[in-house]
């Protein structure tokens, strides 16, 4: 049989990736330190729990690891991952001495994506290493892919309503407030029927820019909405903190002064923001509610800004007070 030689496998690996090597026995995770040089970041664990507390700390994009260990075994690694969804999309490859079927089946069902055979042999833990790289490459580029905004790059609908539940349940533990702004472009229609579609989508993206320029803290979320809509994820942020900021999102629209000479506003862009805050522990209104409440009320005080003429952050004009 002809085999291509090994230099002609495809793909570039990212160099940024990283490994994690774990082996009760050091001298075990030094071959295969040696093995892999170049391919990716390399880090070692001499224990299953090490292993565990490692990935926790920062998730490697690989984990290969010795079935036989003092204390957590392989399998019981693997098995640990994948219960948690920081570290379920992790890929595992288990070193094994053993040859039967049972044991391989047994790692398959734990969640490992591959073995490797006791005495490692260089070539195939370099390939094996290598198509468990690349796998895991394209599915974060997929996963990312999915949460994302095509056209303004900004989290997409899909990842907004995630995070919102997430962010929601997040402040209902550590007892916090919550924010949300709504975001909506002002006379948009008449600005597509003026310019077209495609002046149109160029104005969303540089107004989506401008949004996620104001937002300040790493947990905070600009998203696009749909259409001509974008919200705001603003964990640990009360009332004032939300309509200082929408404040300060109408203020960065308007300073990009993009002509809209069919705007009664000025004859520039300009964007409507409503605003809620609240406690999920405590208000009333939010309690029971995984954000869409928050939703609501931001949609509410959207109306008023558009109603009182655009341009504007709405505000409070509800009977309960703070939300
Ligand atoms: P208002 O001030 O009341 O918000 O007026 P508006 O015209 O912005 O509101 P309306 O809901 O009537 O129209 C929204 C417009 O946004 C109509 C739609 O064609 C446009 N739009 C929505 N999504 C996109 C998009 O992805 N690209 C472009 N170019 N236009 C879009
Ligand atoms: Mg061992
Ligand atoms: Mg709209
Ligand atoms: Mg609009």
């Amino acid at each position: 049989m002809k085999l291509p030689a090994p230099n002609t496998w495809p793909a570039e690996l990212d160099e940024r990736q990283s490994v994690l090597l774990v082996d009760d026995d050091a001298a075990s995770v030094q071959v295969l330190a040696r093995m892999l040089g170049g391919l990716g970041e390399l880090r070692f664990a001499l224990s299953g729990e090490d292993a565990l507390r490692l990935a926790r700390e920062s998730p490697p994009d690989l984990i290969l690891v010795d079935a036989e260990m003092p204390g957590l075994s392989g399998f019981e690694v693997c098995a640990a991952l994948h219960a948690d969804p920081r570290l379920a999309d992790v890929p595992v490859i288990i070193i094994t001495g053993h040859t039967e079927v049972a044991v391989e089946v047994a790692g398959f069902a734990a969640g490992a994506s591959d073995f490797i055979r006791k005495p490692p042999v260089a070539e195939v833990v370099v390939a094996r290493v290598r198509t468990q790289l690349r796998l895991k490459a394209l599915a974060d580029a997929l996963r990312a892919s999915a949460l994302t905004d095509g056209m303004t790059g900004l989290a997409n609908r899909r990842r907004f309503d995630q995070d919102l539940r997430v962010e929601c349940e997040r402040a209902r533990r550590s007892h916090e407030s919550l924010a949300l702004l709504l975001v909506d472009v002002d006379h948009f229609k008449r600005y597509n029927d003026r310019y077209g579609h495609v002046a149109g989508d160029a104005c969303l993206r540089q107004i989506g820019a401008a949004i996620r320029a104001c937002i300040r803290r790493p947990a905070d979320l600009a998203a696009r909405y749909g259409g001509e809509e974008f919200a705001v994820l603003l964990p640990q942020t009360d009332a004032a903190g939300a309509s200082a900021m929408a404040q300060r999102i109408v203020d960065a629209v308007t300073a990009l002064a993009l002509p809209h000479a069919d705007s009664p506003l000025g004859g520039a862009c300009s964007v409507s923001v409503g605003w809620a805050a609240a406690r999920p522990d405590q208000d009333a209104a939010v309690v029971d509610s995984h954000g869409e409440a928050l939703v609501e009320m931001a949609d509410r005080r959207l109306y008023l800004a558009k109603a009182a003429g655009r341009g504007r952050v709405g505000e409070a004009l509800e009977a309960h007070a703070g939300v």
